[in-house]
């Protein structure tokens, strides 16, 4: 079968969607998705919308109001930089990764002024480096990614948001691929603005996006001197979630399935449900590790909700390219994982690790990754990758 051959409607129950964004959606989620669409300004759908809200909360960690727009999460990113930037304001962008790069592209947009804080891909910012360029120029934001999905860190926003605390600065984060899966808490950590989205650890289809933002935010918003946008105007997305409604058409049978799944994680528990996604990436990248790949990156935060490998070489010393690992297992398996389509290209694979997924999960990624070694000519110990995982487990890592 081709690629162009392939159907969504002959899609195999042995699929595999093992990608960092979108994830798997549970069948209750996609149940609830296929409820009969409701008018969006009706009874139903407010109860709906305020209980979306009354469930990201806590895992947010945040009292804000939950601003929500049918969108995939750049359409977040986009709106959280065009609601605080004014004609010449200055934003400092941090840069470690794909989607770093992508906030300063999207500030230049605007246009912002864009100050591009580089740090090596693979690590994460040194809070101190934030705070001396908060010293020597005056930035509207900081603005930074979470939880990197290119490498697979996670920025320390606990030190960060110390940095910024007493500072007129605000700081702007996108946790598109941490929330749910990776600890956030908003309020107590002063992170101003956070941006995510329905597809990652929130297990839900792609379309729905999320704003939660802080009182010294909106303060910045309702200057009224931003550069404009009228989709994206979060004063109005705010007067919409007063009367629990959205200012336009919300995606309704998205905002039914994410309270589905938010319920989801609320009956397993937020703490037990972080746990699993720390205990389980931990686990394979044990796993991988015994297989002979590498851990890409030296940050001290390694992220729960992807890890991303490095690339053995063969037998006879020869380099594999990732890209042939993430074509054998979708050939062979219909196991979808991700490469790199960035500097990182064909150096490294990418496998989430987040949402609706268990240690069985896992288990079958490293026994199928061993084969994909085996045939590509890698020197492998059969089962060494269950062995050091199963390890893993047993100790709780
Ligand atoms: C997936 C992802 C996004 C959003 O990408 P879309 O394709 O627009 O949904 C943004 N930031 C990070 C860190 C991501 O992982």
């Amino acid at each position: 079968m081709t690629r162009h051959d392939a159907r969504i409607s002959e899609v195999p129950s042995t699929y595999r969607l093992r990608l960092p964004g979108p994830t798997e959606v549970p069948e209750r989620v996609r149940q609830a998705i296929a409820r009969p669409v409701v008018n969006h300004r009706g009874p139903e759908f407010r109860a709906e919308l305020a209980r979306a809200e009354e469930l990201l909360q806590p895992i947010l960690g945040t009292a804000n109001r939950i601003l929500f727009f049918a969108c995939s999460g750049t359409g977040m990113m986009e709106a959280a930089l065009a609601n605080i930037v004014s004609p010449g304001a200055a934003l400092l962008v941090v840069a470690h990764g794909q989607f770093g790069e992508r906030f300063a592209a999207i500030g230049r947009s605007l246009p912002a002024k864009v100050d591009v804080l580089e740090v090596p891909w693979g690590e994460a910012v040194d809070p101190a480096v934030i705070e001396a360029r908060l010293r020597e120029t005056e930035y509207r934001a900081v603005v930074l990614i979470h939880n990197e999905s290119s490498t697979g860190v996670v920025s320390d926003l606990v030190a960060i948001g110390a940095v910024l605390r007493d500072h007129p600065a605000l700081l702007v984060v996108d946790s598109v691929s941490g929330l749910g899966g990776v600890e956030m808490r908003q309020d107590e950590w002063g992170v101003d603005i956070v941006v995510s989205a329905s597809q990652k650890a929130l297990m839900c289809p792609p379309g729905l996006g999320l704003a939660s933002v802080s009182a010294k935010a909106w303060r910045v918003i309702n200057r009224d001197d931003r550069v404009g946008s009228f989709y994206w105007d979060f004063r109005r997305a705010l007067a919409a979630a007063e009367k629990a409604e959205t200012a336009f058409t919300a995606p309704v049978g998205l905002v039914g399935g994410l309270c589905e799944a938010l319920a989801m994680i609320h009956e397993e528990g937020l703490p037990n449900v972080l746990e699993r996604h720390r205990r389980l990436a931990a686990a394979l990248r044990a796993g991988g590790t015994a297989l002979g790949f590498g851990v890409f990156g030296s940050a001290p935060l390694l992220s729960s909700t992807v890890v991303v490998f490095t690339l053995p070489a063969r037998s006879d010393g020869t380099q594999i390219d990732g890209g042939q690992i993430v074509r054998d297992l979708y050939d062979r398996h219909r196991t979808v994982i991700a490469g790199a389509r960035n500097r990182l290209s064909g150096r490294v694979i990418r496998i989430g690790t987040m949402g609706a997924f268990g240690q069985g999960t896992i288990l079958t990624d490293l026994a199928q990754l061993e084969g994909s070694l085996i045939r590509l000519g890698c020197p492998v110990t059969p089962g060494a990758g269950l062995l050091a995982a199963n390890a893993a487990l047993a100790t709780g890592c």
